[in-house]
């Protein structure tokens, strides 16, 4: 048996024995008296009894041995501002952003909802009310008012901390109408708002409820804030999912579990030490941001790098620039953000000294073989896919190189994470696949390792309805991914179970049909979607994105490539997976945060109402759909 096959078995045969071990990498202020309790499965209670914080953990713990070191570090290439904070600066400023919040009135258990850009405030927000235990709410910046608002009455806030603007691509995005609009739909009203002002839009502040932090900050620069210990099982925040195959769910995260299983990770998977640095390209209103902006590289004594502002600007080796002057060592990014490198030149990756940079991880959506081959190719440093969800807070299948180095293999986030029990159920029987190579549903049976998520916010029978009921008289959560785990253990994700379609018997993953579309010399980018058919029961359809839009101007070029198109998958897949037709586009329907809204696509060309698009990134996308299906 390998070293990583023993790890992971035992995990799961002795977990309260290996996670009573990795508990030990972060402190508690009282010892818990249990490691796991399960005995209301599905919900697990990590650590019950034990008293934690989890800002002390990621700030005040580093404060004896590293206060002058590095701890966050801002860059923003849309106000052209750089700033970097010591561990000791970033434990004053939360503790007068914490002071400034208590002052208005949030106490333990209340909830903030933070509505801000990617700048510094954003994080002394987030760790201030972990600080005091307050539950904070991070709604990405930017939503329009409506998704805002829904959040606003689910959290029910008491405090909201926003900025007057965002920025992106070097346009101002005004933050506070949206703000003012969202409070005036939403049910529940704050009692506070603390507006950040950037300068950036003026705004008119609304007597009596908005608050100006500078003012606040300035009355509070001395006060000191101790950290609340609180109970290992306290709420520290809620966060939705993505909204991609519906409403969003509201995740719900606890303090202690959380932290040992963020701690645990940095050391086994992304491999990075304290005095390092960490940088991760996401947004702090994903989950990505929570884990791998905020929470995790601090508690493993690590700066951490918060960019505003976009991949290819003011050119495409801004990142690789910030990788050399601040000598990262750990990156984590999206292939969504791969492929938009890949439209620019390679040489920009070539540029600057990236010697200090171990690896780059990628998660949130399938890496396919291409784009991974590109940015392997263009870097010279390993690539590391890793698969999970905003439920589970860290990654269900990568590889842990921290444990024992294994080679990755193309197309595969790679095997099962310590602590997690994954197994691929039958979609008929809902028994588990002992075979490799089957298809199945990617499952984990519970309960659940530390870190993952509690239950839906104000919702258990949400929770226990959505995850744990797919299989009648079993504990399993399902993730509603599709995937096939070969051989040596390795898994791969074949894409959601909704985007599977059935075309006359034959059950076809929409994601295969992609990956052989994509390998078209033309294709940028395709969305497959399973449409209603009256003869074949459904039939695919995709819509792609030309390299050059050119190449489909006329009725008859389309007509051609259309051909040449279903010829690649013929050949690669079979006639069986030839999509009905070949749409182009100019643009694909996508959330926020990049991933293809199939669903919504699908219901365009159904005929059907679109559902929740609170998380669309650009209408005009889907109304491009709406114009070729309906037309
Ligand atoms: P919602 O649950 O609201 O529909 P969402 O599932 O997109 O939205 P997230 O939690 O942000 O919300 O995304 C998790 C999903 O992203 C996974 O279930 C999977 O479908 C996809 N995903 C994430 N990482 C990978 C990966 N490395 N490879 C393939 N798919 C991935
Ligand atoms: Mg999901």
């Amino acid at each position: 048996m390998t070293r990583y096959a023993d790890f992971h078995r035992r995990s799961i045969e002795d977990r309260d024995g290996f996670w009573a071990e990795q508990a030990a990498l972060i402190d508690w202020q009282v010892p818990f008296d249990q490691v796991c309790d399960y005995s209301n499965p599905p919900f697990a209670r990590w650590f019950p009894g034990g008293r934690t914080n989890l800002c002390h953990n990621a700030v005040d713990r580093h404060l004896k041995d590293r206060a002058a070191q590095n701890a966050l570090i801002f860059v923003s290439t849309e106000t052209n501002q750089e700033r970097v904070y010591s561990f000791a600066e970033l434990h004053a400023e939360v503790q007068r952003m914490a002071a400034s919040l208590q002052a208005l009135g949030v106490k333990q258990g209340d909830r903030v909802l933070i509505y801000m850009p990617m700048i510094p405030e954003a994080a002394f927000a987030m760790l201030a009310c972990t600080r005091i235990g307050a539950i904070h709410s991070v709604v990405f910046g930017g939503f329009a008012s409506v998704s805002l608002a829904s959040r606003i009455d689910d959290a029910e806030p008491t405090v909201i901390v926003s900025a007057d603007a965002g920025s992106r691509g070097g346009k101002v995005v005004a933050y506070k109408p949206l703000l003012d609009e969202a409070i005036s739909l939403a049910a529940h009203k704050p009692a506070k708002v603390l507006m950040v002002n950037r300068g950036l839009v003026p705004f008119t502040p609304v007597a009596g409820r908005d608050e100006d932090y500078a003012a606040l900050r300035e009355q509070h620069r001395h006060t000191e804030v101790p950290c609340t210990w609180v109970d290992s099982t306290h709420p520290s925040y809620t966060l939705y999912t993505s909204g991609t195959t519906g409403k969003p769910k509201g995740v719900q995260r606890d303090t202690g579990g959380y932290a040992v299983a963020l701690a645990a990770s940095m050391k086994h998977i992304f491999c990075g030490n304290a005095g390092e640095t960490y940088f991760s390209t996401s947004d702090i209103g994903w989950v990505v941001g929570h884990s791998y902006i905020i929470y995790g590289p601090l508690i493993a004594g690590m700066a951490t790098i918060m960019y505003e502002g976009l991949p290819i600007r003011p050119d495409a080796a801004i990142w690789w620039s910030l990788v050399e002057k601040y000598k990262v060592t750990v990156m984590f990014s999206a292939p969504t953000a791969v492929r938009v490198l890949k439209k620019q030149d390679p040489a920009a990756l070539k540029k600057h000294d990236l010697s200090s940079l171990r690896a780059l991880f990628l998660a949130g959506e399938p890496l396919d073989e291409p784009t991974a081959k590109w940015i392997a190719e263009a870097l010279g440093k390993p690539i590391i896919d890793n698969y999970w969800q905003t439920e589970t807070g860290w990654p269900i299948l990568t590889i842990c190189n921290g444990v024992e180095q294994a080679p990755s293999k193309f197309g595969s986030p790679g095997k099962a994470v310590y602590g997690y029990n994954v197994q691929l159920l039958d979609e008929s029987t809902g028994e588990a696949l002992t075979e490799p190579n089957q298809k199945g549903v990617v499952a984990i049976e519970g309960p659940l390792p530390p870190g993952c998520m509690q239950t839906v916010w104000r919702d258990d029978e949400r929770f226990v309805k959505t995850y744990w009921s797919s299989v009648p008289g079993k504990m399993v959560y399902s993730t509603f991914d599709w995937g096939i785990k070969d051989e040596d253990g390795y898994f791969f994700i074949l894409g959601r179970t909704d985007d599977v379609i059935n075309v006359a018997g034959h059950r076809l993953g929409t994601r295969e049909i992609e990956e052989s579309i994509s390998s078209h010399p033309a294709v940028a980018e395709v969305a497959v979607v399973g449409v209603a058919d009256t003869l074949k029961g459904q039939v695919a359809v995709a819509f792609a994105v030309l390299k050059d839009p050119s190449l489909a101007a006329t009725e008859a070029d389309a007509k051609a490539l259309e051909a040449s198109v279903m010829k690649v998958v013929d050949e690669q897949l079979g006639a069986v997976a030839r999509p009905a037709r070949v749409r182009f586009v100019s643009v694909l329907p996508k959330t926020r945060s990049g991933k293809l809204l199939r669903r919504a696509i699908q219901a365009v060309c159904e005929g059907r109402d679109p559902g929740d698009l609170t998380t669309m990134e650009d209408p005009a996308a889907l109304q491009q759909v709406k114009d070729l299906v309906g037309g």
